[in-house]
């Protein structure tokens, strides 16, 4: 739950409450009670919207109601009764972009546009008049949409960041942690076979120490991108840790995942990633639990790899044993 996103809708209602509301009070005051009526309508429907948001937590029904009413208020008051309704399709053309996708906006928009001409055609004589207002809005949905275009690019670009390691380009802790949670609420609601694999470079000061920080780097991207392709579609690897992977193989069971992991382990002893060194790695080993969170899971894999590495490294440690070598 975003606590900023539904404050922002919070706000949002009460200020398009208290607009409105402002405007019910001056006219009831002049005694004009059928437009005060529906602005107090207006405000309370807001209103409504508001409390609805910050009792649940969840602003989508405020957003697309609000929306809603964006696109139908300027139409209802202009056709009930007056033509002052005209100056509120500018800015419910903006509100709409923010505060809905822009392909419901573009729909909303649309759908208000089109209804607006049908109901200005008959009110307003002057034709070019009608031109203006359709070509003036029209123009304020193309920036509109251009605005929510870019921020939608920049919104994606800043979650791809957020979630992949700078030096490998496969997902960071947050990116796994995000993983793990889909895959055991994925188990509790569908049941599946899932397991996950901690890796960690033996001695891998060693080679920052007397190689150099750049080959260690060089290092952890070729062995990054090699355990990458030796894994199918549905697993992922990242990183989170200096020189510490995680494998999530969804849908691997124990014979899977210990041929895997013995896979990897041998393959990775006899590549060459450093030009006459050799590089290992250890492994430890955990399969998914109905009754995991994913501290427990993580925590299994962990003290398999501490196994491995205190037996000796470059070996793979599953359920308390260590998994045959294949050479
Ligand atoms: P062990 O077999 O017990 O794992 O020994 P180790 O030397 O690999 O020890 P450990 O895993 O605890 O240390 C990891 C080292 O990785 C520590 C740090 O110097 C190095 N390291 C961490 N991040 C980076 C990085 O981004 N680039 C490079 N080149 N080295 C890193
Ligand atoms: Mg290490």
């Amino acid at each position: 739950m975003d606590k900023s996103a539904t404050r922002v809708m919070v706000i949002f209602t009460l200020l398009g409450a208290g607009a409105i509301g402002g405007f019910g009070i001056h006219r009831l005051l002049s005694a004009e009670y059928g437009m005060a009526s529906f602005d107090f309508v207006i405000a309370l429907s807001f209103l409504s919207l508001g409390y609805y948001t910050h009792k649940t937590g969840k602003d989508g029904l405020a957003r697309f109601l609000s929306a809603a009413i964006a696109t139908v208020g300027p139409l209802v008051f202009l056709k009930a009764f007056d033509s002052s309704g005209v100056y509120w399709v500018y800015s419910s053309t903006i509100i709409i972009y923010y505060l809905v996708p822009y392909r419901w906006a573009i729909g909303f928009n649309s759908a208000m546009l089109l209804s607006l001409s049908f109901v200005l055609w008959g009110t307003i004589e002057n034709t070019s008049e009608l031109y203006s207002f359709l070509v003036t809005v029209g123009l304020i949905n193309g920036f509109s949409l251009m605005f929510a275009l870019n921020e939608e690019r920049s919104r994606k670009k800043l979650k791809e960041l957020s979630i992949r390691d700078d030096l490998t380009n496969v997902g960071n802790r947050r990116a796994f942690s995000e993983r793990m949670l889909e895959i055991i609420n994925k188990n509790k609601r569908y049941g599946l076979n899932a397991c996950l694999v901690c890796i960690d470079i033996d001695k891998f000061k060693d080679i920052n120490d007397t190689l150099g920080h750049g080959a260690g780097d060089t290092a952890i991207k070729k062995l990054s991108s090699f355990i990458t392709h030796m894994l199918r579609e549905s697993d992922e690897v990242f990183r989170i840790g200096g020189d510490e992977f995680v494998i999530i193989a969804e849908g691997a069971d124990q014979s899977a995942a210990t041929q895997l992991t013995e896979k990897i382990r041998y393959a990775v002893e006899k590549e060459e990633f450093i030009p006459g060194r050799p590089l290992t790695i250890s492994l430890g080993v955990s399969i998914l639990k109905d009754s995991d969170t994913p501290e427990s899971w993580l925590s299994r894999a962990d003290a398999e790899l501490y196994k491995a590495k205190s037996a000796g490294r470059n070996q793979v440690h599953f359920d308390g044993k260590v998994i045959p070598a294949s050479n």
